[in-house]
This record gives C-alpha cells, sequence and structure tokens, in this order.
C-alpha cells in the first residue's frame, strides 16, 4: 500500500510518494582526481636507456679503461696512463656529481640509474613472469611446475650473467679480445679468469643477492644519510585526515620490502617512487588523492607544487646548494678546458749533455739532442722540426719528417751543426726548436754550445 507524504503517521512504514522534488544536496562534490605520474613507467623508460648506454659505451670503445694497454677511452680521447691525473679527476669529478646529486634529489641514483639496481628488478621480474607463464601453460602438478620454472629461471639467468660480464669486462678489456677467449673457454690467462670469476658473480647477484647488495654492501645508502638535510628529494606519506585503509599496496609493491609509512627516512629506501603509483591506484578507484609524495624535506611541499620559483622546483633551495652547483660547474669547466688543451702528439726534445759539443777537422761544431714522441691519438701523425734563433746550421743525419703511428711511442737522436760561417757566439747561445704536428705547432727553448775560446 503506497501512502503520500500528508497522510502520515509516525511510525507508518508504507512507502512514500513523494509530490515534490527532493531538495537539492548540497554535500561539496568529491575533489577531482587526478590520474598522478606514473614514476613506475618513467623509471622503465630510463632503466632501458640506462642499459642500452651500459652496452653502447665499451662496445663501441666510447669509453673503456683498458687496462693491457694502459690506456683510458674516453669520447674520442685516448689518455695514456701517464695522463692519469685527468683520468682521476674525471673519476673525481662523477662521484662529486652522484654524491650532490644525492644532497639535491636523495636516492634517485639508486632508483632510477644504478645498474645494480636495474639488473635485480630485471631478475625478479624475469623470476615471477617464468612462474606465472608455467603455472598457466603447464598441467603438471605443483611441484614439477616449480621446478620447471626454477630451471628456466637458472638457465636464462646464466646467459644473462655471461652477456653481462663480457660487457662489464669490455669496460677494461678490447671485447675482439674478450671475445675470443670467451670462445676458447679460457681461464688461465688473468682476462679470462676475470671473465670467469665476474660471471659467476653476477650470476650468484642474480640469483641471490639482489637488493640485499643495497642495504649490506653498497655504501652510498649509508652516504646519502649524512648528505641529505631538511630540502632533500624524499618519499613521504602524509595521512593528515586518516585516509589510509591499510590496503598495504605500497608495501607489497616496494622491492626493498619496507613499509614507507613508518618512517621517509629508512635506509634501504631508494625513492623509486613504485609506493607513490600503488597508492595512488587503489586510493584513486575510491576517488581519493595518493598518500605518499614526493616533497621537498619531511615539512617541505610537494614536488611540482608550491608557489616557488623555477630554480627552487628544480631544487635549488638554499645557499649551500648554490655553493655546490657553482663548483660543480667550474670544475667542469676545468676538466673541459684541459682535455681541451690537450696535445694529441706528445713531443719531449732534451739536451744529450755526456759531451758539451763535438767538433770536427773543418771547425764544424755539434751538439746532440734526444727527441722523444708519443702519439696519443689512434691515427698516423707526421712531426716536422724547425731550427729558430741559431742561424746558418743544420740538422745532420736526422730525417726530418718523424712519422708516428697511432698509439705508438719513439725515441730518435739528432745533431745540429754549426759550420764556422755560422755567425754564432763563443759559449752558450740559446735558440728555439719548433716542432710541427698537422695545424699544431709548438717550441721549447734549447742552448746549443760552441768552444768558449773562439777556435774556429
Ligand atoms: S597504498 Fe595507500 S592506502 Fe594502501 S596502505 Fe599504502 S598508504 Fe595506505
Ligand atoms: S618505500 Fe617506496 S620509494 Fe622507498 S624503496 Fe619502497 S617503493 Fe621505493
Amino acid at each position: 500500500m503506497f501512502a503520500t507524504e500528508q497522510s502520515l503517521e509516525p511510525g507508518d512504514q508504507r512507502i512514500v510518494i513523494l509530490d515534490k522534488p527532493l531538495p537539492k544536496c548540497d554535500r561539496p562534490k568529491p575533489e577531482k582526481i587526478e590520474p598522478g605520474f606514473r614514476y613506475h613507467r618513467l623509471r622503465k623508460v630510463i632503466h632501458f636507456v640506462c642499459v642500452i648506454i651500459f652496452f653502447i659505451l665499451p662496445l663501441s670503445s666510447l669509453m673503456r679503461f683498458d687496462i693491457p694497454k694502459q690506456r683510458f677511452y674516453f669520447f674520442g680521447y685516448e689518455l695514456w696512463i701517464s695522463e692519469f691525473s685527468i683520468v682521476f679527476f674525471s673519476m673525481m669529478f662523477l662521484m662529486f656529481v652522484v654524491a650532490a646529486m644525492a644532497m639535491f634529489y636523495g636516492r634517485v641514483y639508486c632508483g632510477y640509474l644504478c645498474p645494480q639496481m636495474i639488473f635485480s628488478e630485471a631478475s625478479l621480474t624475469l623470476e615471477s613472469k617464468l612462474q606465472r607463464t608455467v603455472n598457466k601453460y603447464v598441467r603438471w602438478d605443483a611441484k614439477k611446475r616449480n621446478l620447471l620454472s626454477k630451471s628456466l629461471f637458472y638457465l636464462i639467468s646464466g646467459l644473462g650473467a655471461t652477456v653481462l660480464a663480457f660487457v662489464f669486462i669490455a669496460y677494461f678489456v678490447e671485447p675482439h679480445d674478450l671475445l675470443h677467449r670467451l670462445m676458447t673457454l679460457d681461464i688461465k690467462t688473468t682476462g679470462g679468469f676475470a671473465g670467469a670469476v665476474t660471471t659467476l658473480l653476477v650470476l650468484l647477484d642474480f640469483l641471490f643477492l639482489r637488493q640485499r647488495f643495497c642495504t649490506t654492501v653498497c655504501p652510498y645508502g649509508y652516504l646519502q644519510g649524512m648528505l641529505g638535510d631538511g630540502n632533500t628529494l624524499i618519499v613521504h606519506y602524509r595521512d593528515e585526515n586518516r585516509e589510509c585503509i591499510e590496503c598495504k599496496k605500497c608495501v607489497r609493491v616496494c622491492h626493498m620490502g619496507i613499509d614507507i609509512r613508518t618512517s621517509p627516512y629508512q635506509i634501504e629506501c631508494i625513492h623509486c617512487g613504485e609506493c607513490i603509483d600503488a597508492c595512488v591506484d587503489v586510493l584513486g578507484r575510491l576517488g581519493k588523492q595518493g598518500l605518499i609524495h614526493y616533497v621537498w624535506g619531511e615539512e617541505g611541499e610537494k614536488l611540482g607544487t608550491g608557489e616557488k620559483t623555477w630554480y627552487q622546483k628544480l631544487g635549488l633551495r638554499d645557499a649551500k646548494r648554490v655553493v655546490v652547483l657553482l663548483i660543480i660547474l667550474i670544475y667542469g669547466a676545468a676538466l673541459f678546458t684541459a682535455l681541451s688543451m690537450r696535445r694529441a702528439v706528445l713531443v719531449e726534445i732534451s739536451p744529450m749533455r755526456t759531451t758539451l759539443y763535438r767538433q770536427d777537422e773543418s771547425g764544424t761544431v755539434y751538439n746532440r739532442f734526444r727527441l722523444q714522441v708519443a702519439n696519443r691519438s689512434s691515427k698516423q701523425q707526421t712531426l716536422v722540426l724547425a731550427i729558430d734563433g741559431l742561424p746558418g746550421t743544420n740538422f745532420v743525419a736526422f730525417e726530418n719528417a718523424v712519422v708516428v703511428d697511432g698509439g705508438q711511442s719513439l725515441e730518435r737522436e739528432f745533431e745540429i751543426a754549426a759550420p764556422p760561417s755560422a755567425p754564432l757566439t763563443p759559449g752558450v747561445n740559446h735558440f728555439r726548436l719548433v716542432s710541427r704536428v698537422g695545424n699544431e705547432r709548438d717550441s721549447v727553448e734549447e742552448t746549443f754550445i760552441t768552444p768558449f775560446k773562439d777556435s774556429r
């Protein structure tokens, strides 16, 4: 039975037919939920680019610390071991940049760029994908399926470890040489033995160590704790309105196995942002914003929000950071200048003074010199010498176009002869020896010694 609103008595439970529209609900509309930036996708793209770079650098000889040849190849530059100072300062520069990155952006290197993390995650993903695929398509009992997926995982990991170890050692040994050692299963020579040991270590890392390396062996996590401060970018859980539904998805997706809700300063947290995506996924379906964010320090605003200037949004948030950035720029500029001023062909000329001079019957005076040339480029170069400021003199028994192959060092001795007609003063005569290689010209000051009493 139906009733109208007017015919109702208190306690009447009949269905009411309203004859006027319901008043409008004045509850606030739910906040529009942004889908959120996908850090997982960003990380996977960056990981892919890093893997490509990791493979390309040594295999194309863009970067190699060639131990057998004692050379450092760096984007077309071929630095010799005698130039180790440049290599050393370049390494120090890279370390300084990584440390500065930790101060500005927390452990983004660990989460986004570190090869150990990239390959550990790849190993975990491979293992779980293989397990799911075998469970889906193979109709054996659980024990056999498990055995099959584990065997496949070990097999693929073994192949992957061999390839990765090969690329890693190619940073220190020329790849053709390395391939030959691999094909002949050489474990007797130092290079072959190092390759075998590295392959084994990479495999053990893939199978057992993985992210445990970050919390047990790697010092960078601890270092980061010292470098960070109240303006460093961190991953932070904020729940002022008690909206967390305790789904624990943020914990389940974390490769480091931690709960970010307990503290933003856990040594295991690599600031990867996977928990941010997870929370956005869960709460987004309920029409709410995620509770985990990248923030500038525990008290700071969320990444990309707030009324800050562009440089503050990039992380330049105090004088300390400005100083660090200036140091990086000056250091980088000095390194670049040192590299660009470096000459491909190193020429050293020194007088041989075991005898000051020799004089023949005709009265011609000879001074002996030693020439050392090192061609630090990969191309053949020709060196030509000239005498400047010593009129009437000439080279003796010296082919004055010294050809030096790429990577070659050589040494020559030569004499400069001053016939009696040469207008030289008795004793010490100063002059310059000019060397020319292609368009590069250099000169050194030398002395030519004649008899102190003019007997010519
Ligand atoms: S994913 Fe979000 S809602 Fe779920 S437990 Fe973590 S913080 Fe709470
Ligand atoms: S807590 Fe979040 S940011 Fe930290 S490692 Fe785990 S998933 Fe990454």
